[in-house]
Order: C-alpha cells, then structure tokens, then sequence
C-alpha cells in the first residue's frame, strides 16, 4: 500500500459556512455549499472547491472502473460541435430552447453539447466499417450544457453539469441486447460502490410499442421522479406502472338513477353517498388525432396517466368545457350508460372485474349506480389507463407496493437505428450487404449522482460520505494548538496513517474545539481521531465513527494501527 499525502486544513482552501444559501430547498444543496464543497456561479452552474473536486474525482473514478470493467474504452470528445451536425440528426429543431447556440466570429453556428450521439455517430461513420470491428463500446466523463428551464435542487439540476455518457456499436439485436445489459450490471454496482439506495426502473418513452430503457433511481424525497417498488424488486414509475388496482365494489341490485344535486367532483360525489371514493367511477373525455371522441373510465380514487393515455390512443387532447357542451357530453356527470352516439367507452383494466359502476348519468345532478358493464352499457376497449398510487398491488407478486420519490442518476437506452440512419452510419455485415449499425446510449449523471449521495447520507450535522468517495478517509483533530503534547501526538497519528496509505486530514488550524467538531460533522470524513489533553494523560485517543455516531477511546500507541484496520475493512465493503 502506498503512502497518501497527509492534507492539512491550514493548506485546504476550504470556507466552510454557518448559514444556509438562501436559494437552497433541499439538503445536498445547502449542505455542499456550507461544507465548502461548491460555489454557486450562475444559475444552474457551479464550481468545485477541493473538497468537492476529491470527491468528484473519487466518483469518476468509480464510474470509470465499472466501464472499463465492462471493455467500454475511455475517449474525450469534445463540447463544442458544429450546427451542420445536427441539422443532420434533425435535433437543431427539435431540441428547441435547452440547446444553448453560439456563433464564431465567422458566423459559423455551434451547439454546445447537451449530450453526445451526433458527435460520436459522425465520428465512427467512416472509420468503422466491418462487423468484424464489432462490438464497439465508448465512453467519456465531460461537461454537458442545457439551458434547463428551471435549474434548480443545486447540482441536481443544473445547466452545466457533468455526465458520464457511453455509447456502443452492434451488429444485431442479441449483441445491442447484451451490451445493454452488461451496461445495466454496471450502473447497478456503480450505485452500490457510491452507497446509493436505489432501483432499477422501467421507465417509457411514451410512443406505443416502447423503447428498452431502464432509469436508475436513487430513492430520495428531492427526487423529481414519483414511483412505485416492492420488496420483490419490481419498481416503476407511477406514470407507467402496471400495477394491480383493486376498486372497491358497490352493492346494488339493479341500475337505479339518483338525484345528486351536488358539484361534479368525485369527491362531493362519495361524500353525497357515503361511499369511498374507490367505489366510484371517474370519467374524463378526450379527442384524439383522428378527431375521435371517447369517454375514459378509470377507478374514483385514481388519476389518468397521461403517458398510459397516450399508448392506447395516440395523441390526445381533453375537451374543454365548450366542446363537451358541443358533443353533448354533461361536466362532471359523465358515465357509460346514455352516451352521445358515436362517443366511445374506454375503461381501465381495472374496472373489468367491478360489476357495478357508480358513474354519472350524462344528465345535470344526476347519477346511475348499479350500472353493470355487458348489461346496461358496452365497454369499447380495455386499456391500462390509470396511475399507481400505494396501496395498489405489485404486478409481480401481488404485493401492496411502496411509493417513493427518486432522483434520476443514470439511463440506459436502446437507441437502435435513430442516428445510424439519419446520419447514414452503416458496416459492412458478414453477407456483404451494407447495415445501419444498432446504437445503445448510456448517460450517467456524474454530479447529480453526486448530489444523490448527499441526499441520501446527511444529518443536521452535515455529510455523512460513505467511504468510497468522501473527501479523506480520516480526519485528526487537536483539540489545542501550541500544547506541548496534544499537537505533536496529533501530527504523529495522521503521518502514520498516511504513510499506511490512508487517506488523512489533519486540522492543524489554531481553532477552538467547537469549531474542529462542527466543520469535521459538516464536511464528513468518515472516521475521526480526537487527541484532547486529558485523553492523552490516559494514553488515549477518541475514534468516532460519523455515519453510526459512535464514539469509542482507543490507546494512543495503537491508534493509529486499529484505525488502518477498520478504514480496511470499511473500504473493502465498497469494493
Ligand atoms: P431529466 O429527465 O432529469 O431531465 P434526462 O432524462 O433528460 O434527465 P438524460 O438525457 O437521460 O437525462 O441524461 C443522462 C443523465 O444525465 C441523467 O440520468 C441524469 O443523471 C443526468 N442529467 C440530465 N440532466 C441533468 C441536469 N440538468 N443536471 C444534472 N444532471 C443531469
Ligand atoms: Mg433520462
């Protein structure tokens, strides 16, 4: 094992804050900035100090094995790329205003690179020529540029960000399979190495068919993402989860109208009948591309997924209050049984099991319940429409599911033939003819994972960093500066743990106690050695773990042996 340099805090550029950032909602946020680890400078844009920049570098570093573990190679590709480029993906257009753009002093029009694929498809489309040179995997760690519409969280969703994106080159299906999923075994051990909580999620590009992708979600409050997991591994979003809803059943013998005089809201509508709002029946109209109307029916306590909407189908727009008065259609108090001709019935799966629908009654206060499907209405399709929310069960095991919120820290996707063919990227195959190649992409979100970590292993002292990338692995603090004994005892236990090549700080700074315990809490170094004056009349010293809290005296001259030991044992916990 080689020795590490022993840092010292006097030399550290590291101004650590007592007070919160005003701009910031959410603990990695707040907590970066006061433990001196990034500098806001523009909206959405930071800097790192070396606090941060050592932790950056650890999770690149990470990030980096796990690709190189999987034969991706490393490259660097650079950030400024020519307009012409684009034009050709047709993304110049469709990227719309998150692409930031900028002219040379020839009038010549870049883009700066929001990602990657334009770039790396030019880059191989003359050069890679036969399936014999295939599979191909890539990958680089550099800045990327979004002019976000709402920056914000800190580096959680920023406008100049850094993300590890990877990109691969196959032959056929199975190959593209396989690398994708070797990639997806990565970004699973990269989450474990970072001591993320996380789940794989199916995630869904909205268009019928679906692309293959995956989203890897740090579970975090902060999260922008809503979804639903269960204890047997299965985890969605909530917008395109299948899961299993079970609406409550309404007894009735028969259909019978009933006056509601109340407002067209499904919950005047339960509170009217004293029933849950799962035993009645929400509908909501649309048109679609075709101008086609139809009524959809999900359970009352549910809400429409838009996406799940749009695969049964196609595009779709609501109507507005006008245009339901024009179709004939009564707000508010919408059901199956009555409708307009020509209107159509789609229901959630959901709903198939449910004899008896509380529904409207397509007159003002007025609503059917006992209205049974096959009976009193037709159903013109079945569609999964509605929303998971908890206590809907797990398609898999069946199961109640859990909800959560999750940060987005990576995505694997299946791009196929999309850059291939409209950048004419093509390889000789092994019968001669010429093929667009099939293109996986990769993106792993460097900073926002960083972030992530944060999220997830904070307390109202500061960071709680595991292991495998906090600033320093140990941290010594002399309780008193120009004592005789306590700053040589001090500065003998951090070089010795630095020549056993652990990572170690020493805060030599002339501080108060006080002051060494809260930046040592804020900035969290894993393990803490305190060296007091009168511990070391005792011969010892404190050790205190930051993640668990605790707190035990250990002897001096073993110190620095016991604590090699256990920074050992932890790191190998990451490995
Ligand atoms: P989002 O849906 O959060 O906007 P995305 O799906 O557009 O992200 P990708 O294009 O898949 O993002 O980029 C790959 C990864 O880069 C994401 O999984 C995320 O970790 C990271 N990332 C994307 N946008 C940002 C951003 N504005 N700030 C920080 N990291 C980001
Ligand atoms: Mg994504």
């Amino acid at each position: 094992m080689s020795a590490s340099r022993l840092l010292r805090m006097t030399q550290l550029y590291a101004p650590t804050l007592k007070e919160d950032p005003v701009d910031a909602e959410i603990a990695s946020h707040r907590l970066l900035v006061r433990a001196a680890m990034i500098r806001k400078v523009a909206s959405g844009v930071y800097s790192f100090l070396p606090l941060g920049f050592k932790v950056l570098k650890k999770l690149e570093q990470i990030v980096r094995e796990e690709m190189e573990a999987i034969g991706c190679e490393e490259m660097r590709m650079s950030i400024i790329q020519p307009a012409e480029l684009w034009h050709e993906s047709g993304r110049w257009d469709d990227y719309g205003p998150e692409l930031f753009r900028l002219n040379d002093r020839h009038e010549h029009t870049f883009a700066l690179a929001p990602t990657h694929e334009e770039l790396i498809t030019s880059l191989v489309r003359n050069e890679l020529r036969s399936y014999k040179e295939l599979p191909k995997s890539l990958f680089h760690i550099t800045n990327k540029y979004r002019d976000e519409i709402r920056p914000r969280f800190g580096l959680l969703r920023g406008r100049e960000f850094i993300m590890k994106d990877a990109y691969d080159f196959h032959p056929n299906r199975e190959s593209l399979q396989e690398g994708y999923d070797a990639m997806a075994r990565a970004y699973g051990r990269i989450c474990d190495r970072l001591g993320l909580t996380w789940y794989p999620v199916e995630a869904d590009s909205g268009q019928i068919g679906g692309k293959v992708t995956c989203e890897f979600m740090a579970l975090a409050d902060a999260g922008e993402a809503e979804l639903v997991y269960c204890g047997c591994g299965y985890a969605a979003n909530t917008e395109v989860a299948e899961a299993r809803i079970k609406p409550l059943a309404f007894e009735a013998d028969a259909l019978e109208k009933i006056h509601t005089p109340i407002e067209g809201t499904i919950a005047a509508l339960a509170e009217f009948l004293k029933i849950p709002e799962a035993a009645t029946v929400k509908a909501l109209s649309v048109r679609d591309a075709s101008g086609a109307i139809s009524v959809l029916f999900i359970p009352g306590d549910h809400e429409l997924g838009e996406i799940k909407a749009s695969k049964a189908l196609g595009a779709f727009e609501f109507l507005n209050d006008e245009e339901m008065l024009e179709k004939g259609l009564v707000k508010g108090f919408m059901g199956p049984v009555g409708l307009p001709q020509g209107v159509r019935v789609i229901a959630d799966v959901s709903l198939k099991d449910t004899p008896h629908w509380v529904v409207g009654a397509n007159e003002v206060d007025h609503h059917y319940v006992g209205a049974a499907v096959g009976t009193d209405f037709e159903v013109d399709d079945w569609a999964d429409l509605a929303t998971a929310r908890l206590g809907d069960r797990c398609p898999v095991c069946g199961k109640p599911l859990e909800l959560a919120r999750g940060i987005e820290v990576g995505q694997v996707f299946q791009l196929g033939t999309k850059y291939s063919e409209s950048m004419s990227a093509r390889f000789m195959d092994e019968d001669g003819s010429e093929k667009p190649f099939l293109m996986g992409c990769y993106g792993w979100g460097v900073t926002r994972s960083l972030a992530a970590v944060v999220e997830q292993h904070n307390d109202e002292g500061g960071i709680r960093w595991p292991l495998s990338v906090a600033p320093a692995e140990v941290a010594v603090l002399p309780l008193i500066v120009g004592d005789g004994a306590v700053e040589p005892a001090a500065l003998h236990i951090a070089e010795e743990l630095a020549a056993a090549g652990i990572e170690t700080v020493l805060d030599d700074r002339a501080e108060r106690a006080g002051v060494k315990f809260n930046d040592a809490d804020l900035i969290g170094w894993p393990y803490q050695i305190i060296v007091g004056k009168r511990g070391l009349e005792a011969g010892e010293v404190e050790l205190k773990d930051r993640h668990s809290g605790e707190k035990r005296q250990i002897a001096l001259n073993e110190a620095a042996d016991l604590v090699s030991t256990v920074v050992r044992e932890a790191r190998a916990r990451y490995l």
